[in-house]
């Protein structure tokens, strides 16, 4: 799988249903090779986090899963702005006020965060904290907020207020009431380490799936890759397709699994920073790419970018699928 390659999927029946955007085959089917097969889940992030490793001894597995689940945990209680004492919650307490030392991984993540702003022209702001609140996604309740609401909010979302100072690894939000919100993109990353940790440890063969942003490692069987199931996001039971990924990521975006309606209207939890208003026109975009970091950064973007501009911004990068559903 060379350079980028895109496809599209339209026409699917508008009916409900609340699915996870893709399913890990293999781990379905039994006798997917002579190693022992050990899965085991972990709520973390806010989401389900399985770990399925292919490995000979599996006392020595499962210490190995729970090592890399306690690395989620770590990234977690670094990035969740639902956890007060994080670095990520101290940078929006001190918004215009002053800068807050952090860890490598968060100054690493904003910086990418940063990038993948720049490379959408602000469809993707990690800044957009004040308009999750304002909507009710960050679990208050959810309603369509007054126009004035939107306008004041829009006003603090601006990723080029955030200052990184790499030498001092210090983070700051140049005006009071900004915020951070990394959901967006930590999940992914969180993959990424979890992933690191499993290699670290020996394992040749293995899947990290939080929530649908998957990382696959390896080549289980000599298989060619663990086979991924895509769902149709409008009918849970539908495969649409099934891709083999090794050594690859996979992420969704959708607005099928945090949402609410008002007057008709279907509105989740991605949102246009252009408009304060969350986006539409778009069902999901599945993304594939050499980390799940980037898998779950650009299947954001592109849920707010919508397919045309989105299709442009991928065909300018390398190694980079992207699947849409509208
Ligand atoms: P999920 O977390 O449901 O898998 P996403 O990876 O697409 O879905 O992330 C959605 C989350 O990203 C939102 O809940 C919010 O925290 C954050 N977010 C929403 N809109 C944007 C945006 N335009 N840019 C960056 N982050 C966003
Ligand atoms: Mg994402």
């Amino acid at each position: 799988m060379s350079g980028e390659r895109l496809r599209t999927y339209e026409g699917f029946p508008k009916s409900q249903g609340l699915i996870s955007a893709v399913v890990v085959l293999c781990v379905l089917i039994s006798g997917c090779g002579k190693e022992t097969r050990l899965k085991e889940s972990s709520l973390l992030m806010g989401t389900v986090v399985e770990i399925t490793v292919q490995h000979k001894d599996a006392t020595a597995a499962r210490k190995v899963i729970q090592d890399t689940f306690d690395e989620g945990k770590r990234i977690e209680n670094l990035l969740s702005i639902y956890k007060k004492g994080s670095e990520i919650s101290m940078v929006n307490l001190k918004a215009g006020l002053e800068e807050v030392k952090v860890s490598g991984d968060s100054l690493y993540l904003i910086e990418k965060a940063l990038y993948y702003s720049e490379l959408s022209d602000g469809a993707f702001d990690i800044t957009v904290g004040p308009l999750i609140e304002l909507w009710g996604f960050n679990g208050g309740k959810r309603k369509v907020p007054r126009k004035s609401t939107i306008k004041k909010a829009l006003a603090l979302i601006n990723y080029r207020k955030v200052t990184i100072n790499r030498e001092k690894s210090t983070v700051k939000l140049e005006k009071p009431g900004m915020k951070i919100d990394l959901g967006a993109i930590a999940k992914g990353y969180a993959v990424d380490r979890m992933i690191a940790v499993l290699e670290n440890k020996g394992i040749k063969e293995a899947i990290v799936n939080a929530g649908g942003d998957i990382y696959a490692l390896g080549n289980p069987a000599g298989k060619g890759g663990w086979e991924i199931g895509i769902r149709n996001p409008r009918k849970r039971s539908e495969i649409i397709d099934v891709i083999k990924l090794k050594d690859k990521a996979i992420a969704t975006s959708g607005d099928y699994e945090q949402f609410f309606f008002a007057a008709g209207r279907r509105y989740s939890h991605i949102m246009d920073p252009r408009t304060g208003l969350p986006a539409s026109g778009v069902v999901s975009v599945t993304v594939i790419a050499q980390t799940a970091m980037a898998a779950d950064a650009l299947s954001t973007t592109l849920f707010v970018l919508g397919k045309e501009e989105g299709e442009k911004l991928i065909k300018g990068l390398e190694n980079v699928e992207a699947f849409f559903t509208k």
